[in-house]
C-alpha cells in the first residue's frame, strides 16, 4: 500500500498538498508542529494511490511518497 511521509520541519502549512490530492488523503494538523506551523498530515492511507501529486506540488519538498 502506498504511503507518504510529511517532514514537519520543512512543512510551512501552505495547504497546497491538501488541495492537490485527488483522494483527499491529506488534512492539516490541528496542533502546531516543531516550527510553529500547522503541518500537513496523512489522514486516509487506505485511499492513497501513490500518484505523488502532493510531493510534486509541495514548494518545500516536505513530502516523500513510498510505493
Ligand atoms: S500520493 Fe497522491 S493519492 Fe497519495 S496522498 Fe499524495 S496526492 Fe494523495
Ligand atoms: S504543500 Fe508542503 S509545505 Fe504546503 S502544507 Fe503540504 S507538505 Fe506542507
Amino acid at each position: 500500500m502506498p504511503e507518504i511521509k510529511v517532514d514537519e520541519v520543512r512543512c510551512k502549512g501552505c495547504e497546497l498538498c491538501t488541495a492537490a490530492c485527488p483522494k483527499q488523503c491529506i488534512v492539516m494538523s490541528e496542533t502546531f508542529g516543531v516550527t510553529g506551523y500547522y503541518p500537513a498530515k496523512f489522514s486516509k492511507p487506505e485511499a492513497c494511490t501513490g500518484c505523488a501529486l502532493c510531493a510534486q506540488i509541495c514548494p518545500d519538498l516536505a513530502i516523500e511518497v513510498y510505493k
